[in-house]
């Protein structure tokens, strides 16, 4: 519990992947967009998955979303995170066919169910944002 050992490995940053690591700090979502055919590319990588462009560039996303699935974990891997927490699949608005793999925040983990609305907000940690997701209470 709380061991500093159990923490989370961060993401090693490249060329591809460190918008979406790092646009936490100016509050923003990024996913990888294909200029060539439009598809959304998550996890990063720099060639298209659909039509092997690699005319690939960070593209701004709303943030917002809906938990596809989720479970409750109970290992410590971040010091803002005791557990238990939730992690979660959401499947992200304006983006098809990307999940992110990510945690829910901000409420107990009985109150997360499937097709809740979530946001995202950032767990700042060394040089990354960590996406992870709050409920949206209207
Ligand atoms: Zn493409």
């Amino acid at each position: 519990m709380g061991d500093a050992s159990a923490k989370r490995p961060l993401p090693h940053l490249d060329d591809h992947n460190r918008a979406f690591w790092t646009g936490g700090a100016e509050g923003r979502l990024y996913i990888l967009r294909c200029r060539s055919c439009g598809a959304f590319i998550h996890p990063p990588r720099p060639v298209c998955g659909e039509c092997l462009s690699d005319a690939v560039e960070p593209e701004a996303v709303a943030g917002t979303g809906v938990v596809d699935t989720f479970t409750v974990n109970h290992q410590p891997w971040h010091p803002a995170l005791p557990p238990p927490y939730v992690i979660a699949r959401v499947a992200l608005d304006g983006v098809p066919g990307v999940y992110l793999t990510t945690n829910i925040v901000g409420c107990g983990v009985d109150e997360v169910a499937i097709g809740d609305r979530v946001r995202v907000t950032f767990l700042p940690c060394e040089d990354v944002h960590l996406p992870v997701f709050e409920k949206v209470r209207d």
